[in-house]
């Protein structure tokens, strides 16, 4: 087997990973890794061909791909280097990863700090019970996108699409202007899963109609997807028999939601939050494992890209300080817990000698609230005290607080939404 030596390994080459690589080299590390299981750089921005990526970053509205070259170029410039085509299979607690590629074999890879990068996947049918057959011809919103975008596929002319992901609404209409009739979205909640943006540029503009509280309840067809049965459902989300209606379809896309991809962090034995589905962090965005750090999504399921970029800064520049013996790596911590309406925060703890001028906080509400505040509350002092005119759940917010503000108390920060 292979033996090699790094001071920064950087698993996944998406913008989390792109972002961490830079800023870790920038601060001084002298050998920083990426190791990427795809063919190139950029993870899933590369099948993204459509705009509005880098908006706070850039000021510009860019495309997927668009973004993750201007990452890549400094990738270049920094010279730091890429292994693509290999595949992370294991990490152990001594900061020992394994990994394989085809040219290499496996290999051991000894790391001074790691940093996990590797995004998240999309949920498939089966995490969405639906009855039925199995027939080709259900796929992820994901997946159709590498099709179309990437791969050159037209993967059918008719199709129903199930959940109002961003990625199920970006789909509609991407798959409209290339000539394919799709005929509704269908969503289980009684309100829309993705962005608002997404709703009028995708949905409204091209007359695509979502059907909120309504759900594929099977699906037809031997080899092939011939249709599907919808229904509304009940309070209790229950479908309702009477109003079952079937659809001519050949495809059924799931957009159905996406969890962060932690088979690698399990194995490991990181914390897992089983709010966020990642790991825990610090303010330095390190893992309950002392030298492994995460970020972007595989944290926490970001709608912005630009705040996965922030998050992979911050994590290069704590493993950068973790090699120069500068991080404060005390069992005492104060935790920041999620008050009234959040339902999750990241990070969930902070070491406050480690804390730089601001700490961002990451968060999303449970429900829908107008004319809100967002309230920083520690010893029963306000720290953070922010006007909000609406706060909806698909859309993540992000807040600054001074710390100063946080470094004389030892207690639990929360962090509420509160109306008025
Ligand atoms: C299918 C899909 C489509 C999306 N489309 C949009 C969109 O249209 N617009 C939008 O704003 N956001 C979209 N997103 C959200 C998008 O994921 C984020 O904005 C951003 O790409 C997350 O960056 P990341 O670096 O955390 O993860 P990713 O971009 O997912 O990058 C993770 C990288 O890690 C690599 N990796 C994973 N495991 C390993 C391993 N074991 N070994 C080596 N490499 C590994 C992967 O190959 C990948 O390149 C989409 C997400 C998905 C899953």
């Amino acid at each position: 087997m292979k033996r090699i030596k790094t001071d920064v390994a950087v698993i996944g080459g998406g913008p989390a990973g792109l972002a961490a690589a830079i800023e870790a080299k920038r601060q001084g590390v002298d050998n920083v890794l990426i190791i990427e299981r795809d063919v190139e750089l950029g993870g899933i921005l590369q099948q993204c061909i459509h705009d509005g990526f880098g908006l706070h970053r850039f000021g510009k509205r860019l495309s997927g791909c668009e973004y993750a070259e201007n990452f890549i170029e400094e990738i270049d410039y920094e010279d730091i280097d890429v292994k693509l085509k290999t595949i992370v299979l294991e990490i152990t607690k001594d900061k020992m990863i394994y990994a394989m590629n085809e040219n290499e074999g496996m290999m051991q890879i000894e790391c001074g700090a790691i940093i996990l990068a590797m995004g998240c996947r999309e949920r498939t049918r089966s995490q969405v019970f639906i009855w039925g057959t199995r027939p080709s011809g259900v796929l992820t919103a994901g997946t159709v996108q590498r099709y179309i975008n990437m791969e050159g596929y037209l993967p059918c002319k008719k199709a129903v699409i199930l959940g109002s992901g961003d990625i199920g609404l970006i789909m509609a209409r991407r798959m409209t202007l290339e000539g394919i009739e799709v005929e509704g979205v269908y969503e289980l909640m009684s309100s829309p899963g993705g962005l608002t943006r997404n709703i009028c540029q995708c949905l409204n503009d091209y007359d695509i109609p979502m059907h909120l509280s309504t759900t594929v309840v099977r699906i037809h067809g031997d080899k092939k997807i011939e249709g599907v049965t919808v229904a509304e459902v009940d309070e209790k989300r229950r479908p309702i028999k009477s109003t079952e209606r079937y659809i001519d379809c050949d495809l059924l896309v799931l957009a159905v939601g996406l969890i962060p991809e932690n088979e690698l962090s399990r194995k490991l034995e990181v914390k897992i939050d089983p709010r966020t589905k990642g790991p825990v962090v610090d303010e330095s965005f390190m893992t309950s494992v002392e030298g492994v750090f995460a970020a972007g999504n595989v944290v926490t399921v970001f709608d912005l890209v630009d705040y996965v970029s922030l998050t992979g800064e911050i994590a290069g520049r704590g493993a950068a300080k973790y090699l120069d013996g500068k991080l404060n790596l005390e069992d005492r911590y104060q935790s920041i817990v999620p008050g009234d309406n959040v339902n999750f925060v990241v990070p969930q703890i902070i070491r406050s000698d480690n804390l730089e001028e601001h700490l961002p906080i990451y968060f999303r509400v449970k429900q829908k609230e107008k004319k809100v505040k967002v309230i920083g509350e520690i010893d029963g002092k306000i720290c953070l005290d922010k006007k909000h005119v609406v706060v909806l759940p698909p859309e993540m917010i992000v807040e600054n607080i001074k710390s100063e503000e946080l470094k004389s108390s030892n207690n639990e920060l929360t962090i509420s939404v509160k109306v008025g």
